[in-house]
């Protein structure tokens, strides 16, 4: 009885100590770090926009500095005093995926960035870092003082759109807070969108692992008119004055659906919890794009609008990659085989300790080969991430590699853990 007295002070002492720390340093606000990403094939520039204060954080004040390292970039939090890491988050970007295609090696581009950060309490020193595709080390891009008094933090009154939680309790300190967004809904199309974000929102509690973890999510659907319907699809000459700006054909790639300003998504989010974003487009037209800890575009009306939602969450929630290698896509050497890549469910085998090794079935073939014995086994089969060779994928048939299929048990696991990261 008494070690078990001991036990619940100590475990009542650490939850104390990781309360008090993110309450010595941060207020239940968000701080809205908006900037540029600038550059071409050979090298980028990160360049400070503006600061805006949002009341309310959405983020888990446990989960200040995740256990895992994903993304091409970081940004960090430092106090200015004593340089200790207060906050740190991964991320990806559409630019860093522009940097891989042909385009880049001819011409320099810039883009809209924005991270929300819990808003200091004192001076503070903003990083943001970019992941060396070559070597997998953070490479210092950008380093701004931030005085959380100065005058030109932006406070604003938030953006004037319809809020409407579908599910969970609205508490955001220990959920997940996904935001779904209206894109290319007309005025009269409200209920249609929520109509489409509970069609959805059903489907993702229907599907593992989602459904074992329904309470740890709160859904909000996030309604602001588009003067037109649908996205642009430049490929068909087709543009539209859509809210949001999305566009197919993104590098090409007539399926590939993004939002190149990030800008516009997250002034219509301003005040509104969101950890994880989807870009809901209303459209029939098949496509998609996710990207993590960035935003995730999906489709309202086609047969497969589901599967899409399921797959791209699956990017831009809990940074898997994709296992597919037969489509076409326009990136050239997205991954360098000579090292690891971040995502937890493909491998270049540099360092496959850091995967799935602990759920591989003793003496499985390697590679495991695409046979009936072994399209219900974890294994690691060759082919994914982009390419047919050198990356291997941990199941024959996932959501991350075809749409008819559940997520294998390596992206279940990726799943949780970040739910967790949100929740616990
Ligand atoms: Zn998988």
């Amino acid at each position: 009885m008494r070690n078990f007295i001991i036990f619940i002070s100590f475990c009542g002492l650490l939850m104390q100590e990781a309360f008090a720390s993110f309450d010595d340093h941060f207020e239940n606000a968000t701080l809205r770090f908006d900037f540029f990403l600038s550059g071409n094939k050979v090298s980028q520039q990160a360049i400070f926009e503006k600061a805006i204060r949002q009341e309310g954080w959405s983020g888990n004040p446990n989960s200040c500095i995740p256990s895992f390292d994903y993304g091409e970039y970081c940004i960090q939090v430092r106090n200015e005093k004593d340089d200790q890491l207060l906050f740190s988050k991964g991320f990806s970007t559409l630019f860093q995926e522009w940097r891989t295609t042909p385009e880049a090696s001819l011409i320099q581009k810039t883009s809209l960035q924005t991270q929300l950060l819990p808003f200091p309490k004192h001076a503070v020193r903003i990083d943001i870092l970019e992941r060396n595709p070559q070597t997998q080390q953070l490479n210092l891009l950008l380093r701004y003082p931030f005085d959380p008094h100065d005058q030109f933090v932006v406070k604003e009154a938030p953006f004037p759109a319809s809020v409407t939680l579908l599910h969970g309790t609205g508490e955001t300190a220990h959920a997940v807070d996904l935001s779904f967004v209206a894109e290319g809904y007309t005025i009269e199309e409200k209920d249609k969108f929520l109509s489409d974000v509970s069609r959805l929102t059903d489907c993702l509690f229907r599907t593992s692992p989602y459904n074992m973890h329904k309470e740890c999510f709160n859904v909000r659907a996030v309604f602001s008119p588009s003067l037109d319907q649908g996205p642009d699809i430049p490929g068909s000459g087709i543009w539209k004055r859509s809210l949001l700006g999305s566009t197919f054909d993104t590098f090409g790639t007539d399926r590939y659906l993004t939002v190149p300003d990030a800008w516009r998504v997250w002034d219509v989010l301003s005040g509104v919890p969101s950890d994880v974003v989807y870009v809901l487009t209303n459209t029939d037209k098949y496509g998609g794009g996710g990207i993590y800890n960035f935003l995730s575009v999906g489709i309202s009306d086609h047969a497969q609008s589901e599967s899409v939602f399921l797959h791209e969450l699956g990017h831009g929630f809990a940074g898997l990659g994709d296992e597919y290698y037969e489509s076409s896509v326009s990136y050239e050497e997205f991954y360098s085989l000579k090292v690891e890549p971040w995502e937890p469910n493909i491998t270049t085998l540099v360092d496959f300790n850091r995967k799935w090794a602990d759920m591989l079935p003793a003496g499985i073939q390697i590679p495991t080969p695409v046979e009936a014995a072994y399209n219900q086994t974890v294994g690691l089969f060759e082919g994914g991430g982009y390419v047919a060779k050198g990356i291997f994928r941990p199941y024959d048939q996932c959501r991350m590699r075809s749409n008819k299929s559940d997520f294998c048990p390596v992206c279940v696991r990726a799943i949780e853990k970040m739910i967790k990261y949100y929740c616990e």
